[in-house]
């Protein structure tokens, strides 16, 4: 069992992808104080008000204590007998392929590797994926076509430095609150702009310089319409295009496709000519640009594309990996890019590797692994598909809930019912529907108690420390899974003292047979003693064997992971709605959070304080629609799919844009009646990265 501190522990926020770092002070009563670290780079002391209420949501009151089988509280051991045999069986009975695991951003680095290796190596699957697949898997696409492996060139110092900040798809100010501010501070002391182009005028929009309301689903066009623009006034960076890159050409071609001219470009993006100009001109003038997006790029049935897009003008103009230039991906969750380092994704292997022959011979002969998968497995929708037909049999889901937060989530909660074994490795006891339809529950360890590391969206590695005891008989993730993974017969390969002993494996898997040809490498941690890990400071990666220090920035004299050591230029499809607004379905409707919740709120609607910002679900409609649809602010509203249907108060406002709905995420059966957004979500993915389209879904909406 881990050991309550009884000093100030240094750990790193349960939120977001900023990854800020916690000091948090333990009361002796199962409680904490919470400050910002001002040593921490990500965030110098700062914390956004979900940062600073951390220590409200401590408490045992909604924990799971117990391990369970169906339902029943049962030992330790009898549970996890039960989950390996629920995995043996169903690999016995209908092939590895019938296993998934159903992994989650909120996990540490150490529990997502054990958890990789368990399925792709000796399981013989690669049916493993995460919700990080709903985050920021269409970014994680959009740089492996570009740059040939999944890197974010720049660092969260070239907010500081930058004198344009665009914001693309992002309400920072409540989405990335710590990172606004460094904006906002740069704003003040250099006069850095800041651009947002969103369909809704978020309070992000409202302190912007300028706010391009996008159509829903047209930010390749405004982009290919700049890249043509750039090319047109002679500002291209031709000796970092001619050194660096291949397929200028092409795109450029491709972008004069799309966005002809600036008028056609202004009406198919729905902004004023005068604004997308303005725009233009900024960018021009402005050498030290950053280029933010976030999930409303990623989240898009073309969102790799639009990815893509913007990688292409940064390519373009040598605007990348340097100070105060770059494109630059907010992720959503603490670790989305710890999970992506270890192959948290179905389409990935191990440390960024993927699934030629070479790599998985590599990976297979470092792991003396039994049973190597041989290529891709389900990215999340399709996995889910493939419950809902029976071919997925046995699942393990940990640290997630994807009966609340998967597209069309009624027909998951469904799903889930279908299987013949179920696993759910969960702290919170109000799980919706996820712990019913469990065979086996088993309690895990929530943020505080956890140890390991996490990734934050600057490549930065940071410790998650634990200050508080584990409560009841929860046990971590990572020994979990190497718990099961003894009973199906790998003590050997998972016999892990602790999880540095884990990261150590890890690290050196990142340097393995690599000499230099892999940028995702931290063989200088491979050796770290335990004390030195519990140590560890942050870090950014790469950090080769002999480094004695991280990596800012990347790419600004090239050296891409391609095979030719290029980056990439990418033609893009023809940008469209993938789904159109109907008689039936007449408006699309665009979901995202609320500044003080996260996610389904199993942590955050602990909090009274957090509750006071926006203490019920709402849909926000535009006046010319409330008058259309008979709705009036105040009242309910009922908002229907093919999928589902849920009933949220209208809020009338002039932000949204007409034909367009707003609703957050966070709430679901267990915090408000009939409020599960999830419901009403299409199975749109993005084609090349699977991920949900989860902004524009067309729907109906009424009086309730
Ligand atoms: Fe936590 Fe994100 Fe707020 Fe930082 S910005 S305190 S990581 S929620």
């Amino acid at each position: 069992a881990t050991t309550p501190l009884p000093t100030p522990t240094k750990t790193t926020c349960a939120y977001c992808g900023v990854g800020c770092g916690v000091i948090a002070t333990p009361d002796g009563l199962g409680g904490a104080a919470i400050a910002g670290d001002p040593a921490h780079p990500a965030n110098l002391g700062r914390l956004c008000v979900k940062g600073a209420a951390l220590g409200e949501t401590l408490g045992t009151g909604h924990r799971i204590l117990h391990p369970a089988i169906h339902g029943v509280r049962t030992t330790w051991n009898r549970a996890l007998d039960a989950v390996a045999k629920g995995i043996r069986d169903t690999v016995d009975m209908h092939g590895p392929d019938a296993v998934a695991f159903y992994l989650s951003g909120q996990l540490l680095t150490e529990d997502y590797y054990v958890a990789n290796k368990l399925m792709k190596g000796f399981i013989g699957s690669s049916n493993v994926d995460t919700n990080s697949r709903l985050c920021m898997a269409s970014t994680v696409a959009g740089h492996r076509r570009a740059f040939g492996a999944d890197i974010v060139p720049n660092c969260y110092e070239d907010l500081d430095e930058a004198d344009l900040v665009i914001l693309t798809g992002s309400n920072t100010a409540w989405c990335h609150p710590v990172l606004w501010q460094r904006i906002e501070q740069a704003k003040a002391r250099r006069g850095t702009r800041i651009v947002t182009i969103d369909p809704r005028r978020t309070v992000t929009a409202d302190s912007a310089d300028l706010h391009l309301p996008i159509a829903p689903g047209m930010d390749s066009v405004l982009f290919a319409r700049l890249l043509v623009e750039i090319a047109e006034r002679n500002e291209l960076d031709s000796n970092y295009i001619a050194r660096n890159t291949i397929g200028f050409d092409a795109a450029l071609a491709n972008a004069q496709e799309i966005a002809p001219s600036r008028a056609e470009a202004a009406a198919r993006c729905g902004v004023n000519e005068i604004d997308l100009a303005t725009f233009i001109e900024w960018w021009l003038a402005t050498p030290r640009t950053v280029t933010c997006f976030s999930q409303g790029v990623n989240q898009s049935a073309q969102g790799t594309d639009k990815v893509n897009a913007i990688l292409n003008v940064h390519l373009a103009s040598g605007r990348i990996g340097k100070p105060g230039a770059g494109p630059f991906s907010l992720t959503g969750q603490p670790n989305a890019m710890g999970g992506r380092e270890v192959g948290g994704l179905a389409n990935q292997l191990a440390a960024h590797m993927g699934f030629s022959a070479e790599d998985i011979d590599r990976v297979g002969r470092f792991w003396q692994a039994p049973r190597m998968a041989r290529g891709e497995g389900k990215k999340a929708v399709a996995m889910f598909e493939a419950i809902e037909r029976g071919e997925i049999k046995a699942l393990w889901v940990l640290c997630t809930n994807p009966a609340a937060s998967l597209p069309r989530a009624d027909a998951i909660r469904a799903a889930l019912r279908k299987l013949d074994f179920l696993a759910v490795s969960e702290i919170n006891a109000h799980a919706d529907s996820l712990i019913e339809a469990a065979t086996v529950v088993l309690p895990a360890a929530a943020w505080g108690e956890k140890d390991g590391t996490v990734t934050n969206s600057e490549r930065c590695i940071s410790r998650q420390r634990p200050f508080l005891s584990l409560p009841g008989e929860a046990k971590p993730d990572w020994w979990q899974i190497c718990e099961v993974a003894k009973r199906l017969g790998h003590g050997v390969a998972f016999d892990y003292a602790s999880p540095a002993t884990i990261f150590r494996e890890h690290a050196a898997l990142s340097a393995f047979e690599n000499e230099g040809e892999r940028l995702f490498d931290i063989g200088a941690l491979a050796d770290l003693a335990d004390e030195a890990y519990d140590a560890l400071e942050p870090v950014q990666w790469p950090l080769p064997r002999g480094a004695t220090a991280g990596t800012k920035r990347l790419y600004a004299e090239g050296g891409f992971t391609h095979a030719d050591g290029k980056a990439h230029f990418v033609v893009l499809a023809p940008p469209v709605l993938k789904a159109e607004r109907s008689a039936d379905y007449p408006l699309l409707l665009n979901t995202g959070r609320v500044r003080d919740q996260w996610h389904t709120m199993t942590r955050t609607g602990l909090s009274p304080r957090l509750a006071q910002h926006r203490n019920a679900p709402f849909v926000e409609v535009h006046p010319e629609d409330a008058a259309r649809y008979g709705l009036t602010d105040g009242d309910f509203a009922a908002v229907s799919s093919p999928h589902g249907q849920v009933e949220l108060r209208v809020v009338v406002t002039d932000a949204q844009q007409r034909g367009s709905l707003f609703a957050p995420i966070h709430w679901t059966d267990a915090t408000a009646a009939r409020a599960r957004v999830g419901s009403l979500i299409h199975a749109l993915t993005d084609p090349v990265s699977g991920q949900p389209d989860s902004k524009a879904v067309p729907v109906a909406i009424r009086p309730w």
